[in-house]
């Protein structure tokens, strides 16, 4: 009789605990993913697949604003959120069934239970059932930040419902400075709603390159997007239908919805991990792995948003992928974390790969920056004022391309290309090399010779 039920426990089907179980399936291991709510997880359920559903809706109206300059007269239009919701619900649907098809043609069993620790090899499922596993893999992902518990934080709603909400609000007033509250920001003002952002530093984006965070800025202010810096949400009223949000600055705002986009943190709570054993990194709450995403437990390992590193599907799947070659595909393989493009889906749109300026100029003694900033070409006949940047950070002694800053159309979709060269470590003079594909706003980004500044660190004092 075999020692185990099974070879491995995934717990959580979500981006890369169902990629883990495919791979560790197709290696010949006997594997059971439980799902305690639908299976595709954050990215496929309330995550990056309903929120480019609704990105790519919210960019119908400046599609309509702009036709005028081409010639084209439209006459008045309409906008059903309902529709766009239940036609949303409908891809994930299908999404869903497929993703446990998947899992389930690869061999893998899909068990819709939460499952918690009953110790490091077994686990107790809903019904009180308890499975033992060689391996178990913790992929639990995380769940939206509610932040201090203000007066009012009962009316305030996250990301989660902003997808199913039964109406869209006219008005909204977002907290946070950071990916979701930019991306909804722009959905709801495509859509036509009044959107305001409070953000307590100084500029939204933290992190982000600071002339993306200050170009982004200023293009989504002509979007008629407010963004209120230095200052935090303290307390929300409700009268009636409307809410009033105060604000730490002493000002306060009527709208019909208020969001807080503040972080996510790994879901870790209620798991039964003190009887697994398996520890809690303090830097950042996630559960500490190593570089082969064990844990501290030698067959528990943990992978995406849980173990908080960097969270992105992408980032998701590749970890699981990789435990699942190195725990059965006699392959060792670790996730190299570094040059991983990103994305965020604001209005406009942000493509990012590599050092930032202010990273590269800390790392390297010599750093040249090229930069352009320009109208592109659909503006020039729809008269819609906006410009793009582009901006390469480039280390003068190897002539290596660190970092490609995009903001603008498409900014996604071309820095997904570039992270090919850049992961490739390509030089300045690769670029210079390529032909430019002409007209297209990425065709600067093989066409800018001369940088626009130098910076080159003086020698430390002897
Ligand atoms: P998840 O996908 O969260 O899956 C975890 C699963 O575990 C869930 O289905 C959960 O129900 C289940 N679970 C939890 N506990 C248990 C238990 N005890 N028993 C059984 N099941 C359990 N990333 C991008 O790369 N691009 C984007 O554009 C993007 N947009 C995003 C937009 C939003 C609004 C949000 C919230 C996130 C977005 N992300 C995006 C991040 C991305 O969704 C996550 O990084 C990714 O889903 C993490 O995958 P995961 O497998 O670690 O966890
Ligand atoms: P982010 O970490 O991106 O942003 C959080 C924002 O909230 C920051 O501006 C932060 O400010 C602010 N904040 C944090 N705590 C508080 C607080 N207590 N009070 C007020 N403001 C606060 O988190 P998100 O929630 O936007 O998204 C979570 C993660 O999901 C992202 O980091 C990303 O990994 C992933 N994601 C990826 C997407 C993509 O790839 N396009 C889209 C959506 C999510 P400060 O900067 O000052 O700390």
């Amino acid at each position: 009789m075999a020692e185990f039920d099974v070879d491995l426990f995934v717990i959580g089907g979500g981006s890369g605990g169902v990629r883990a179980a495919r791979i560790a399936a197709g290696h010949g291991a006997k594997v059971i993913v439980a799902e305690e709510y639908r299976m595709g997880g954050t990215c496929v359920i309330r995550g990056c697949v309903p929120k480019k559903l609704f990105v790519i809706g919210s960019h119908v109206q400046q599609e309509i604003e702009d036709a005028a300059g081409f010639g084209w007269i439209i006459p008045e239009v309409r906008f059903d959120w309902p529709t766009l919701v239940r036609n949303k619900d409908k891809e994930i649907a299908r999404l869903e069934a497929a993703y446990t098809t998947n899992v389930e043609r690869s061999g893998a069993q899909v068990v819709k239970s939460r499952a918690v620790f009953e110790d490091t090899h077994t686990l107790r499922l809903a019904t009180g059932q308890t499975v033992t596993a060689k391996y178990v893999l913790i992929a639990t992902g995380g769940a939206p930040n509610h932040g201090a518990a203000i007066p009012g934080i009962e009316h305030v709603i996250s990301s989660d419902e902003a997808f199913h909400l039964p109406e869209l609000p006219k008005r909204i007033v977002i907290q946070g400075g950071g990916y979701i509250a930019l991306e909804f920001a722009g959905i709801f003002a495509g859509f036509g709603a009044v959107v305001t952002v409070i953000y307590r530093g100084d500029n939204i984006l933290r992190g982000f390159d600071e002339d993306v965070r200050k170009h982004v800025r200023a293009e989504m202010e002509k979007q008629g997007i407010n963004i209120l810096t230095g200052c935090t949400i303290d307390k929300v009223d409700k009268h009636g239908r409307e809410f009033i949000t105060h604000l730490s600055n002493g000002s306060s705002i009527a709208c019909d919805k208020v969001m807080f986009a503040i972080g996510r943190h790994p879901n870790v709570a209620n798991l039964g991990l003190e009887k697994s054993g398996v520890a809690i990194n303090p830097k950042n709450g996630g559960i500490q792995v190593d570089g082969w995403s064990k844990t501290s437990i030698d067959n528990i390992y943990a992978i995406g948003d849980v173990t908080h590193r960097v969270n992105l599907t992408p980032v998701a799947i590749r970890e699981g992928h990789a435990f699942a070659d190195t725990v059965f595909g006699n392959r060792n393989v670790a996730v190299d974390h570094a040059t991983i493009p990103t994305a965020v889906f604001s209005l406009p749109e942000v493509g990012t790969v590599g050092l930032t300026e202010q990273e590269a100029r800390a790392q390297f003694s010599q750093v040249d920056i090229y930069k352009a900033v320009f109208r592109p070409i659909k503006a020039t006949m729809s008269g819609r004022d906006t410009r793009v940047l582009m901006k390469l950070v480039v280390d003068c002694i190897s002539d290596r391309v660190l970092g490609c800053h995009i903001v603008g159309d498409s900014a996604a979709e071309i820095v997904q290309a570039v992270a090919i060269a850049v992961k490739m470590k390509a030089t300045k003079a690769d670029f210079d090399a390529t032909f430019a594909l002409h007209p297209t706003a990425a065709e600067e980004l093989v066409t800018m010779r001369t940088p626009s500044a130098r910076h080159v660190r003086e020698a430390a004092a002897e």
